[in-house]
């Protein structure tokens, strides 16, 4: 196959990741735009394997063992791996990205010939560049997923470690990388090389670990555009068009990202980026102990409140998400809706524990589109409501954010469910949200708490009604 047709066929599957990437911005599109990535993906690896066959039966059974063992647990644990667990397994994945970029780096530094990168002895100068800074984008994704896995997975706290002087230890360090970056390109010197390696490892184990739970889904999404940047740094080493297309668009997108989730929980993006924003804040929230009193009701109480009221706005969190209430919570719309009552949701950008999270779960349980509501859209109907019915959600709606200025949420849009008539309010116990910080909701006169298991108190309501 010639460099201009597998180039052609590069930029054709480049052009279905964007297409996947606008499928995936709504619920309805959002199966085909996978669809797109797929195929676009298939044609990217076979115009690889046609246009640049590996050398020798021993390295095709690398190849496709590579294929089959990757693309086979990437499938298992794809079917596996439950809703609640996504954010883990995606920032798990991200370091796979940062390691594949090391890997890539260090194959193009001792096999130059094999990459087309050497002349006359000598390296040449962009391709050091690129290698380089791919290898030290790649070690800094690598360690910094792997804590925000083993955070978000509980193996190791939420809680923000807070290390003395770590904004200028950062900085020095980022200032000792570039250095180091120069004086590779200058002496081609491996033991350089590892060095750089060893540096970021370092640096991007010490921009995640002062990150506190509330700013997590910034970071995986940050983390997300550092590995697209490393993955298009590992295809311009390669001279590989398609990995650079791909790189950039997520590159690109996770930053794109990044930006409007800072937007939601009003952070700053510099700071995100820099590392421990909001931790100290929310090390501070953690550990009140509470005594004051709150009003309790049954199942039978709330499908009352709800067969007479006019309109409800139900407010879906991480809770529903872990009971897997949605089904039963349609449902119970449904008989609502029979009864005359207008209902809609209310969905907060960072409800649950990723992107869309909410979205993804109501779109599973058939829930019409129309009425699902983004936060700016419906926020303003919360006076008129009759009922918001929290069930499971708690930061999202926590006024903590309009008032306290030490709350670790504090800036953060929230919705403002206390203006409705009632709150009814499902959640197993007193437990704190995901910032581990109080909510004062609770303990308002217009807020009555039903206690238990969100599915269960549901499918309750439901025989109620
Ligand atoms: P939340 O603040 O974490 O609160 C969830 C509530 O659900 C908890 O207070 C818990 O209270 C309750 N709950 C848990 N299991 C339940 C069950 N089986 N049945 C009933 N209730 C249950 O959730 P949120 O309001 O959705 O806010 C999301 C938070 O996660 C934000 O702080 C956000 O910054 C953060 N976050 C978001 C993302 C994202 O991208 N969306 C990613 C990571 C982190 P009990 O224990 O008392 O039941």
């Amino acid at each position: 196959m010639s460099e201009n047709v597998s180039s052609l066929l590069y930029i054709v599957s480049g052009v279905l990741f964007i297409m996947a990437l606008r499928g995936l911005s709504h619920p309805t599109t959002s199966r085909q735009g996978n669809m797109y990535g797929m195929v676009g993906m298939g044609l990217a690896i076979l115009t690889t394997l046609v246009g640049h066959p590996p050398s020798g039966v021993g390295a095709w059974i690398l190849v496709l063992l590579g294929l089959g063992i990757g693309g086979g647990a990437g499938a298992v644990i794809a079917k596996r791996v439950p809703m609640t667990a996504m954010p883990q397994l995606v920032a798990a994945f991200h370091s796979l990205v940062g390691l594949a970029a090391v890997a890539v780096a260090a194959g193009a530094l001792y096999a130059p010939q094999a990459f087309g990168i050497i002349e006359n002895g000598h390296f040449h100068k962009q391709s050091l560049f690129e290698m380089g800074l791919g290898v030290a984008i790649g070690a800094i994704t690598f360690t910094g997923s792997v804590i925000a896995f083993a955070k978000l997975d509980g193996r190791m706290s939420g809680k923000p470690i807070l290390l003395p002087q770590r904004h200028l230890i950062n900085a020095l360090l980022a200032a000792g990388l570039v250095l180091l970056l120069a004086l590779f390109i200058g002496t081609e010197s491996k033991g350089l090389f590892w060095l750089i390696v060893i540096l970021s490892l370092v640096l991007g184990g010490l921009i995640i670990i002062p990150i506190g739970g509330a700013d997590m889904p910034v970071v995986v999404s940050m983390l997300n555009s550092y590995s697209g940047w490393a993955a298009a740094g590992i295809g311009f080493t390669l001279g590989n068009l398609a990995l650079i297309i791909t790189g950039a668009l997520v590159g690109s997108s996770g930053a794109i990202l990044s930006y409007i989730m800072c937007h939601a929980m009003n952070r700053s993006f510099i700071s995100v980026i820099l590392g421990g924003f909001g931790g100290d804040a929310a090390a501070a929230g953690s550990g009140q102990v509470e005594t004051r009193s709150v009003k309790q009701g049954s199942a039978d109480d709330a499908a009352y409140i709800m067969k007479n009221a006019e309109r409800v706005i139900i407010v879906p969190g991480y809770g529903m998400a872990v009971a897997q209430a949605q089904h039963s919570l349609r449902e119970m719309a449904d008989m609502l809706k029979k009864e005359g009552v207008d209902v809609k949701y209310a969905i907060h950008p960072v409800a649950g524990r990723m992107p869309g999270h909410m979205n993804v779960l109501l779109a599973e349980a058939n829930v019409p589109y129309d009425e699902v509501f983004e936060l700016e859209d419906i926020n303003g109907e919360f006076p008129q409501a009759d009922v918001a019915f929290v069930i499971g959600a708690n930061d999202v709606t926590n006024p903590a954010a309009k008032t306290d200025k030490t709350s670790p949420i504090y800036g953060m849009p929230i919705l403002d469910v206390e203006k409705a008539k009632t709150v009814l309010f499902i959640k197993r116990g007193m437990g704190s949200g995901y910032a581990g910080v109080e909510n004062e909701v609770f303990f308002r006169d217009n807020t009555m708490m039903l206690f238990g298991d969100a599915k269960k108190v549901v499918d309750s309501i439901l025989k109620a009604v």
